[in-house]
């Protein structure tokens, strides 16, 4: 019998946890998928992680693991991965946006032999006009970087244990599960899916962790604003070229320029169009600085499989799985 893994990611999710696993048990057991749950808290501050303790000691299938702190989605999608056991693994939002029925078309197109079946959005939800404007310069920058189409991609997918694999043994640090997983090939099909209203809760994103997402995995995946600052420098070259004919032939006709304003404007333009590329430049350092620093993606503080000793949270030693990590 194979067997379909589900990583959910989830933080502050205490409403939503019993109700996931319920609609995901009604729907797979219905269509007699053999399945595992992997509910992965991202450091919640509520009492996400108490539900998913009770719903894995009323269900041996559901499994849980507790990171130390809030590392991000990324970080809790790759730690659910590296702790499922099944032949394929799906990775669905704890909020019931992305629909399970939907799931079960992905486990039917994996079982004819396809290893990444990718959820694609029929439509975007509800969103504002800002929200959805920014989104749309993030997906075109990182479609021209990855040369993909992700206007539409989401996290909800699911991979072959093979295509997952691949994933995990990826080295960087900083991750961006919906590019690796087009980036690896494989046998690739997309779903169309449609984005519920969120069950409860309110979205985990707030405008600056956003802005903070999507300038990092640009940083990440494009060199295209270290070709702005080349092509502010070969701005500011035609810029002096005209300047300083137009200086020369003043000088030579006797007019020479009098007075500090163009000296200025120009100190003030070239000190901003360096202070910005130095930025630029300073922010691709200190990501190759985060990546050899090799720290783990996540730390895992405790999990279902360990017997709890009551009092004690956060615990390192032991109980901190470094291993999967660390190389
Ligand atoms: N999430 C997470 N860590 C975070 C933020 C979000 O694990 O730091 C989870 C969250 O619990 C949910 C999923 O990621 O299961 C998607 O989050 P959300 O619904 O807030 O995002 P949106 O649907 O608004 O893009
Ligand atoms: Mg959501």
């Amino acid at each position: 019998m194979r067997v379909l893994s589900v990583v959910i990611p989830a933080y502050n999710e205490e409403d939503m946890i019993e109700r996931v696993c319920t609609s995901l048990k009604d729907i797979l057991t219905g269509e007699g998928i053999d399945y595992q749950i992997v509910l992965v808290d991202d450091g919640s501050k509520d009492h996400t992680w108490d539900r998913i303790r009770e719903a894995a000691a009323a269900d041996s299938r559901i499994k849980g693991i507790h990171f130390s702190r809030n590392f991000g989605k990324e970080a809790a999608i790759f730690a659910g991965l590296a702790c499922a056991g099944g032949d394929c693994m799906a990775v669905m939002d704890c909020d019931l946006q992305h629909p399970p029925e939907t799931l079960v078309t992905m486990y039917r197109l994996w079982e004819q032999g396809y290893e990444v079946i990718e959820g694609v959005k029929k439509n975007r939800g509800r969103e504002s006009l800002f929200h959805r404007a920014s989104a749309g310069l993030f997906y075109k920058i990182m479609s021209n970087a990855t040369r993909m189409d992700m206007s539409d991609a989401s996290d909800f997918k699911l991979l072959d244990r093979k295509a997952a694999m691949v994933l995990l043994d990826m080295p960087e640090r900083n991750t961006f599960f919906r590019a690796m997983s087009s980036w690896i090939g494989f046998k690739t099909k997309t779903v169309e899916f449609e984005i519920r209203e969120r069950d409860s809760g309110s979205s985990k994103w707030s405008t600056s962790s956003l802005i903070h997402y999507a300038v990092t995995n640009i940083a990440a995946y494009s060199s295209l604003p270290m070709q702005f600052v080349t092509g502010a420098g070969v701005f500011s070259l035609l810029l002096s070229l005209i300047l300083g004919l137009q200086t020369i032939i003043r000088y030579c006709s006797g007019h020479a320029v009098e007075g500090f304003t163009t000296v200025i404007l120009l100190i003030l333009l070239l000190g901003s169009i360096m202070m910005i590329s130095l930025g630029i430049i300073g922010y691709y350092i200190a990501q190759i600085y985060d990546e050899v620093k090799k720290r783990p993606r996540y730390i895992i503080s405790r999990t279902t499989d360990d017997p709890e000793r009551p009092g004690e949270d956060g615990e390192t030693g032991r109980d901190i799985e470094l291993k999967e990590t660390q190389n």
